[in-house]
């Protein structure tokens, strides 16, 4: 059945130009993009949308990271498109990633791993509404 996520393409990624490659991959996987922005969020916003992880020792960092530069934020629909699009990007730390996953290939460090997609079928609806309207989002 169809679904939908949430992605992003970190800083990191956007900085070094692999944006539409981490795109491409999106659309060879059968998956479509059906709403995509670019961002600068403020640390207030990255604070907020990682406040699962508040009491983490790397919130900090971590979201002075993501506001440090832009981003592109998506939502993707396909079958069981949160697990599928996990799939791709591939485990968190880009040193345990499976060969052919975008972390393995083009991370820098754990923190700076380029994308991010939801954990959940819940954390997607969350962070998919964080930042679109119903209205930007057209299957
Ligand atoms: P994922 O992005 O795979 O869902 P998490 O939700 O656990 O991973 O963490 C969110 C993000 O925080 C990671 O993608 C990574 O950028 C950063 N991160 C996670 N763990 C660490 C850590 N131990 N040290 C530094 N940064 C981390
Ligand atoms: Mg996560």
């Amino acid at each position: 059945m169809s679904s939908r996520t949430f992605a992003m393409i970190k800083p990191d990624a956007v900085s070094r130009g692999l944006s539409g490659k981490i795109i491409s991959r999106i659309e060879t996987s059968g998956m479509k993009v059906v709403a995509l922005r670019r961002i600068l969020m403020t640390p207030a916003q990255a604070q907020g949308f990682y406040i699962e992880h508040k009491d983490r020792p790397f919130y900090g960092s971590l979201t002075g990271y993501m506001s440090s530069g832009p981003c592109y934020i998506a939502v993707l629909e396909g079958d069981n498109a949160q697990v599928k699009w996990r799939e791709i990007m591939g485990a968190t730390n880009p040193a345990d990633a499976a060969e052919g996953t975008i972390r393995k290939e083009m991370a820098v460090d754990l923190e700076k791993n380029s994308v991010h997609g939801s954990d959940s079928a819940q954390s997607a609806a969350r962070e998919v509404s964080y930042f679109f309207a119903e209205a930007d989002i057209v299957s």
